[in-house]
């Protein structure tokens, strides 16, 4: 469906849980999140039962994330009945990974089209010290359990002065040999990022060092509805991709296709403002699928035109997921 300014929304990002097993310094505070009924969250069934009103009214793609969406039981049965939703074309994951080889058999048994794993860092201290967690030697497992499988691999960084500056290369130059993107998300003010005291480092500036030390990263076009506000770039002679997700500098808003669903049941319609519907509210109240069609498709129609990151918004990075 399109909502009021003409953008085709197709893609839903379902949070499943907002507890985590790390404590990024930007996303999360020392002693993690407020505790939440199991009864306030929505259950699989009622997760299923939304993803499919949405495929019904033009979602095509589906990431599932959290807080940590592996610690949210049973999730590769999830993946499975999602997959087999007439209309959803992708399923995918955000994750820190440090459960990843525990469940990674399962979910690419399952049909997961592609894992985006979140890794700031390949240095073991800077890791502990920004994540507040001693589960570097996980991931890195977690990782070895994908990498080279049949689905979609990116690596998620979020650059950070004085923090992870010199991780930036190296990660990046997993993409000369590897089939894998690498990319660049700029901190967004949200949340703990704006009392942690951590200050991002602005693309333009990851670009210009890469191309100091990779020669010309060339763009990468591609033709697919369904891709996110990243740009891709390829060095010369590298095989996997180098992303830019410029979420400040160059507002992505014009061109959003994104819906996001917490894992407490609100649909929120844009990253920065409270806007939308509460999902669970109308769910549990005993509407019919056509009425809930209904106000979600009105929920979607009235999205903001932009973001804009003042304040706006009382929700934390890991209850919407990223
Ligand atoms: N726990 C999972 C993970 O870390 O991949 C999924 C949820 S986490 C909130 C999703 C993504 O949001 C991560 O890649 C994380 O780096 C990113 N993130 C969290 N806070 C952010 C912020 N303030 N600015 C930019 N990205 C942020
Ligand atoms: Fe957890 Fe992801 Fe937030 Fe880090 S970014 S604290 S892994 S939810």
């Amino acid at each position: 469906m399109t909502d009021q300014f003409g953008r085709e929304i197709n893609y839903a990002r379902i949070s499943v849980t907002d507890r985590c097993n790390l404590r990024c310094r930007y996303c999360m505070p020392e002693c993690g999140v407020k505790k939440i009924s199991h009864a306030e969250i929505l259950s699989l069934e009622e997760i299923l039962r939304v993803a499919e009103i949405f495929s019904r009214l033009g979602i095509r793609k589906i990431r599932l994330t959290g807080g940590e969406p592996l610690l949210r039981k049973n999730l590769p049965t999830l993946v499975r009945a999602l997959k087999n939703l007439s209309g959803i074309e992708q399923v995918t994951l955000t994750t820190n990974g440090v459960l990843l080889k525990n469940f990674s058999a399962e979910l690419i048994a399952a049909g997961l089209d592609g894992i985006n794993l979140s890794l700031d860092t390949l240095d073991e201290k800077i890791f502990s010290e920004l994540t507040r967690r001693k589960l570097f030697g996980n991931v890195l497992e977690g990782l070895q359990t994908v990498l080279g499988a049949r689905l979609s691999l990116k690596i998620n960084c979020v650059p950070l002065r004085g923090v992870n500056d010199g991780e930036i290369l190296r990660l990046a130059s997993w993409t000369e040999k590897n089939f894998i993107k690498v990319r660049f998300i700029e901190l967004m003010p949200i949340g703990c990022a704006w009392s942690s005291g951590l200050r991002g480092i602005p693309t333009a500036e990851i670009f210009s060092t890469l191309e100091k030390n990779f020669g010309a990263l060339v763009p990468v076009r591609e033709k697919n509805s369904l891709q996110g506000p990243a740009k891709y770039f390829r060095p010369k002679n590298f095989v996997g991709q180098i992303g830019f997700i410029d979420a400040l500098e160059h507002k992505f808003c014009g061109e959003c296709n994104r819906i996001r669903l917490t894992a407490e049941g609100f649909l929120k319609t844009c990253l920065s403002f409270d806007a939308g519907l509460d999902v669970k509210k109308i769910l549990r109240a005993g509407d019919g699928d056509e009425e809930i069609a209904e106000k979600i498709r009105d929920a979607i129609y009235r999205k903001p035109r932009e973001h804009f990151f003042s304040g706006t918004t009382n929700f934390q990075m890991y209850q919407v997921g990223g």
